[in-house]
């Protein structure tokens, strides 16, 4: 019988710079070649010192969020015949995504003195690029000549445009990759399509292990209370906040403003946008119109009018035109529109910020959430401190599943074992409590990083 050995590359174990390393019969790859959102450097890597170099077949990435490409560049180039998968969704938008974090990458080299930054080149990335082969959902591929042919699928897995859940067989045994995963349907896309695949191993995130199921998670209500939340503070003669991710969730957070103004359920307001998920807008749109989703147009832009907000932002003071903010970053990360936004807005009554996804508590974002109105905080980049008098709502529209959803998902997959990812320590032991009730005659791995596990 073909042996896996399967080992988490990602030096934290958590969120962060996912990949893992895979030896399926005489098959070697990785899949997903993630950043670490939150170290710098070198240790933002995954520790692909661990593979020998030349020694991988293909690499595989299962989406386009930096946490799981970032790093495909400086894998490649120790892989240099390695081929890259990924579906042509992912691949339509891969290269633009590590663009940004070059450039990204070139700043905090001027400003935090990080010497071996960028970590690749931009010749590097388009040596990728040419390396792609770009597949597409539901169409089975094989690798590999007679007895030793590896096939793969790739399933759509909801979370955002091109995301997949990777299905591999090879001598009568499967992988299943859930990726990051999201099976109710967003405004722009579909939810999860994963059919029944009885694998010997399913790898599966675990994002939302610590936070509870409630009925009004619910994608719907959660729109409709946001949207309540934003008029409000747009009739009372505030500016609405809503932080968002450049990519996905931007998007479709602009589909859904656009269907609320036309509804009626938001009152008439500017909506500013800006930076790159506004060039996401353009990708996706090619997208929809070669692949038919997402479900996205870019006269969106146009139909709400779309302007970016004004440059000569002074903290403390209100930006001189008033309405909804759709910008990045999601966390308010220091020098990004939403960081420099909140301090023009926070210390008024009238405005709100409306979060609507996860916030790390170490960022600026994640410390907003906690700050009581009243209290002062510290935008600390900008030096500047002051009472915190807006609202603060929080809304769940994450791109990944409920907890009681992903336990529904490896109920009826079956899977011999089953090896929990991409979640804190917290979030996984929710996951090995439950599924010992749920699954009981399947194995649960949470292996440490860097510890190898032989099926
Ligand atoms: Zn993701
Ligand atoms: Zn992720």
């Amino acid at each position: 019988m073909a042996t896996i050995k399967i080992t988490d590359l990602n030096r934290e174990g958590g969120i962060g710079a996912n990949s893992y390393h895979v030896e399926f019969g005489p098959w070697r790859f990785v899949v997903d070649t993630g950043l670490h959102p939150k170290f710098a450097g070198y240790e933002a890597l995954p520790t692909y010192s661990q593979i020998p170099d030349d020694s991988l077949d293909f690499i595989l990435v299962t989406h386009a969020h930096l946490d799981h490409l970032g790093s495909l560049p400086v894998l490649a180039r120790r892989h240099p015949d390695a081929k890259i998968i990924m579906s042509s969704g992912t691949s339509a938008i891969a290269g633009r995504m590590l663009r940004n974090s070059v450039q990204i990458m070139k700043i905090q080299r001027s400003e935090l003195g990080i010497s071996e930054y960028p970590l690749y080149t931009r010749g590097e990335i388009a040596i990728v690029e040419d390396q792609i082969l770009p597949m597409e959902f539901l169409r089975p591929f094989r690798l590999g000549e007679d007895k030793d042919t590896l096939e793969i699928e790739l399933h759509p897995s909801g979370h955002i445009p091109g995301a997949a859940a990777v299905r591999m067989t090879y001598a009568g045994r499967t992988i299943l990759f859930s990726g990051d995963i999201q099976f109710q349907h967003q405004q722009i896309l579909d939810g999860a399509y994963v059919p029944e695949i009885r694998p010997d191993l399913l790898v599966m995130e675990t994002t939302r292990g610590a936070t509870p199921s409630s009925p009004d998670n619910d994608r719907e209500t959660v729109i409709s209370k946001l949207l309540e939340t934003i008029s409000k503070i747009l009739k009372q003669g505030g500016s609405c906040l809503v932080p968002v991710f450049a990519l996905g969730r931007m998007q479709e957070m602009l589909a859904v403003v656009q269907m609320a103004l036309h509804n009626g359920k938001l009152p008439p307001c500017q909506v500013f946008c800006s930076g790159l998920g506004m060039d996401i807008v353009n990708y996706f749109d090619l997208l929809s119109r070669k692949k038919g989703y997402p479900r996205f147009d870019r006269s969106i832009l146009k139909d709400l009018g779309i302007r970016p907000p004004s440059r000569d932002l002074k903290p403390g003071r209100n930006p001189g035109n008033k309405g909804l903010y759709l910008v990045s970053s999601g966390m308010l990360v220091e020098k990004t529109p939403s960081y420099n936004l909140a301090a023009s807005l926070i210390q008024d009554p009238a405005n709100g910020i409306c979060f609507i996804g996860y916030c790390d508590p170490d960022t600026p974002g994640g410390q907003l959430k906690t700050t009581k109105h009243g209290e002062n905080f510290y935008f600390e980049e900008l030096n500047h401190e002051t009472t915190l008098q807006a609202e603060i709502h929080n809304f769940d529209l994450t791109g990944h599943a409920e907890r009681s959803e992903l336990l529904d998902f490896a109920q009826k997959q079956k899977a011999d074992s089953i090896l929990l990812t991409h979640g804190d320590q917290e979030a996984r032991q929710w996951f090995i409590d439950k599924l010992e009730d749920v699954c009981p005659s399947s194995r649960i791995l949470s292996p440490k990083p860097g510890e190898t596990i032989k099926l």
